[in-house]
């Protein structure tokens, strides 16, 4: 079997959270019924992962919303935010957001928004002074990536914070590829009141992700729903609510969150390993393109020079299973590798590893079979 070297794509399920969902099975009940054990019983399990996930980044239990993933959380608050509020209508990101903001907001833009692409530098950092420059009265939002899924450059995100605070506008992070990686904890900010995240990069299932939606001194942030047709999570989101995802989310957040600093150390030391290993097996045909500093241990951006990164995938598949990026647009050139200043030529040679906090140093040796 290939060493699986895409998990920024998706993660395995790990075994205390499967048990967990299997258990969680025969609390078939509806959540939202009234009386009888099945549904008290499926209302547990709820109550305890909201309980779980709330804990991990440091909001109420209520302030969970419980969505399909990532996806469709950046769809609820980008067009949730643009139908509630009609009278605003500029719109911040950076130009190495995920395409599931990216692309939503290109679709707002169609719809007579004005849509502002902050710059980034080498590394991927967003330009906190064209941030400050471009906020005025008629933004709705920014939002900006904490973590990128395709280099992994963590944003300044106190900072961004204070600027958005201080011209009051509300700040949304995607936080998909952070989670279990940084520090979060949103009691400490005052315009984060948005935040996303997904189970299926953390170890948890697929299908299953939320939108945090902070209440401002107790007031409920008007967001129109993307459903309609259930009270389920204030309102937010219509739909009866899967029992055993959301059990399954709210273990793998307890164990990502449990485990933040460990898993740090562990991710840094297998990071070391795999780019000496690829060193010693490509010497100066290898080139790193993502920067050092700023950044998350266990997301690689690499060029293997003069070799197309699609020719280098299918070499490498019976070895090594990873990708030229993001899964979510694997037909285009990266947005992200072009932001941050590298060639046509250098995107066509770039291919992404992204390593697992459940493997370990001897797994990589693969890589001298190359
Ligand atoms: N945002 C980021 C930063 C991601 O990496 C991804 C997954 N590729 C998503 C959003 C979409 O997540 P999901 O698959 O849960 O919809």
């Amino acid at each position: 079997m290939p060493l699986y070297l895409d998990n920024a794509a998706t993660t395995k399920i790990s075994k205390e959270v499967l048990d967990e969902m299997i258990t969680s099975l025969e609390n078939f009940g509806n959540s939202e019924s009234k009386y009888y054990s099945f549904a008290e019983n499926a209302k547990k399990d709820i109550s305890l992962a909201r309980e779980r996930i709330s804990n991990s980044v440091g909001c109420d239990k209520d302030e969970v919303i419980f969505t399909s993933g990532a996806t469709e959380a950046n769809n609820l608050f980008i067009k949730g935010l643009a139908l509630a509020n009609p009278d605003k209508k500029k719109i911040i990101i950076s130009s190495i957001e995920h395409s599931s903001i990216y692309e939503t907001c290109k679709y707002l833009e169609t719809k007579g928004f004005q849509l502002v692409e902050l710059n980034v530098d080498k590394k991927g950092l967003v330009d906190l002074e064209q941030l400050d420059r471009e906020i005025d009265a008629n933004t709705l939002f920014v939002s900006i990536i904490w973590v990128n899924n395709e280099i992994g450059t963590i944003q300044d995100i106190n900072e961004i914070d204070k600027i958005c605070s201080k011209h009051n506008v509300l700040f949304h992070s995607d936080a998909t590829q952070a989670f279990g990686k940084v520090k979060i904890d949103l009691s400490n900010y005052n315009a984060l009141k948005l935040l996303t995240f997904t189970s299926h990069k953390i170890y948890g299932p697929k299908g299953i992700g939320t939108l945090i939606i902070r209440k401002d001194d107790g007031i409920k942030l008007k967001l129109e729903p993307l459903f309609h047709g259930g009270e389920q999570e204030n309102n937010y989101r219509a739909g009866t609510l899967s029992n055993e995802l959301i059990v399954g989310f709210g273990k793998a957040c307890e164990i990502m969150h449990r485990n933040l600093e460990k898993n740090h150390f562990h991710m840094m030391e297998l990071e070391k390993a795999l780019i000496e290993l690829l060193k010693n097996k490509f010497k100066d045909k290898l080139i790193i393109n993502n920067d050092f500093k700023e950044r998350v241990p266990g997301i690689i951006n690499v060029q293997i020079k003069g070799l197309n990164n699609m020719i280098l995938l299918k070499k490498l598949s019976p070895y090594i299973a990873a990708s030229t990026g993001s899964a979510c647009g694997v037909s285009k050139p990266s947005r992200v590798l072009k932001a941050i200043g590298l060639s046509e030529e250098s995107i066509d040679s770039s291919i992404r590893l992204s390593l697992s906090h459940y493997q370990n140093i001897d797994e990589l040796l693969i890589i001298n079979n190359l």
